[in-house]
């Protein structure tokens, strides 16, 4: 018999390393956001970054719970999330170069609402000319810097005059701003957090009222991640919010702003070998977490991870209870998007019972 791992089995009996999701636990941070969020301002709309699940059943239940529509990164993604029926997308990465182009102009054939961002001259040209055969418009944001200095034309004279070339292009059709100031996202103090992002915000808005008076219909000003969505929600003009990470968390995000969303996600692993009193080696290394944030931990307290390879980990302690050949234990992701992307399914489960198995449909699709 294949290893074939149902609904209604015990998370104990999962081979391993598998991606486990508290099901409570996660509808707890999804009404977190939507009621702070909500409450505090209405009118937002909220786009969750679907970057972070790669999943469409999870952006119909995001949707399900007040979202409008999602996020994602790459064109790639967007091709999977599509034709599993989930269409509301915006891009937020720039579409550059004839072939992502050409997959754009097919991909809009398909769900001529999908949305992008431009940042160049040159990009709005190639959009251009892999739309020349095309009739109807790309709905198109000026994707603007607000200090992450990642994309984003400037603020000022440079974004004034990419918005002109939008507008007067034949295929592209602006309706709004985006600016997102990921620079922001784990600062650890409140404080300061806030500011900069009430700082970022400013340079925002402002520039879709410059936008506005130069004659442009701005519809859209979309921004934000879990570190900062708070903030940007209470500046007016502010139109929606992009956050992704709170569903799961990690340990990064938990050590910056704290634990109001907790960590739902875990990868389960199983010790395979003991090299010493003190130190063991379990099957989760680099291919089943990712480091660039720091390392993962052991959710039970007392234990230090330390990465062995590519398949290996290990945990160490002084003062834990011993583990042994065969002890299974759960560890937290240290940045949960790329970790998500190493593997195949989620295993949600409810005390420790599979209730559904959802597919990471995005993953890998980084183009
Ligand atoms: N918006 C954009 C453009 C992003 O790149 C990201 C994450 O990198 C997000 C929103 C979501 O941020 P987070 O996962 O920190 O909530
Ligand atoms: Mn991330």
């Amino acid at each position: 018999m294949p290893y074939t791992p149902k609904v209604g089995d015990k998370i104990s009996d999962l081979d391993t390393p598998s991606m486990i999701v508290s099901i409570p636990h996660m509808e707890s941070n999804i009404k977190k956001l939507f009621s702070k969020l909500k409450s505090s301002n209405p009118s937002i709309l909220i786009r969750p970054h679907l970057k972070t699940t790669k999943s469409a059943h999870l952006a119909k239940l995001l949707v399900s719970n007040g979202a409008t529509g999602g996020c994602c990164a790459k064109l790639s993604e967007a091709e999977v999330l599509i034709p599993l029926g989930f269409t509301d997308l915006l891009i937020t990465c720039e579409i550059i170069g004839p072939v992502k182009v050409r997959r754009l102009v097919e991909l809009w054939r398909q769900n001529k609402g999908t949305r992008i961002v431009v940042d160049s001259e040159e990009g709005v040209r190639g959009l251009e000319e892999g739309m020349k055969d095309e009739e109807g418009e790309l709905l198109t944001l000026i994707d603007l810097d607000v200090g992450l200095h990642r994309t984003g034309v400037q603020p000022g004279e440079p974004s004034l005059k990419l918005a002109k070339l939008v507008a007067e292009s034949k295929h592209l059709k602006l309706i709004g701003v985006q600016g997102y100031e990921g620079h922001l996202q784990h600062l650890h103090s409140f404080e300061e957090r806030k500011s900069l992002c009430l700082e970022s915000m400013n340079t925002l808005v402002q520039t879709a009222e410059e936008f506005r008076k130069d004659g442009h219909n701005i519809e859209v000003v979309t921004t934000g991640g879990t570190g900062t969505a708070e903030f940007c929600i209470t500046v007016p003009g502010v139109t929606e919010v992009q956050p992704g990470s709170f569903l799961f968390m990690d340990t990064d995000y938990r050590n910056a702003v704290g634990s109001f969303f907790e960590n739902t996600l875990t990868i389960v692993s199983t010790v395979i070998s003991k090299q010493a009193p003190k130190i063991v080696t379990i099957d989760a290394g680099l291919k089943s977490l990712t480091t660039d944030s720091g390392l993962a931990e052991c959710k039970a307290p007392g234990y230090t991870y330390g990465v062995l390879g590519d398949e290996h980990g290990s945990l160490s302690w002084t003062d834990a209870p011993d583990l042994n050949v065969g002890d299974r234990v759960e560890m937290i992701p240290s940045h949960i998007d790329p970790t998500i992307n190493l593997h195949d399914f989620y295993y949600a489960h409810r005390d420790g019972v599979v209730e559904e198995i959802w597919a990471v449909d995005a993953r890998g699709k980084v183009q």
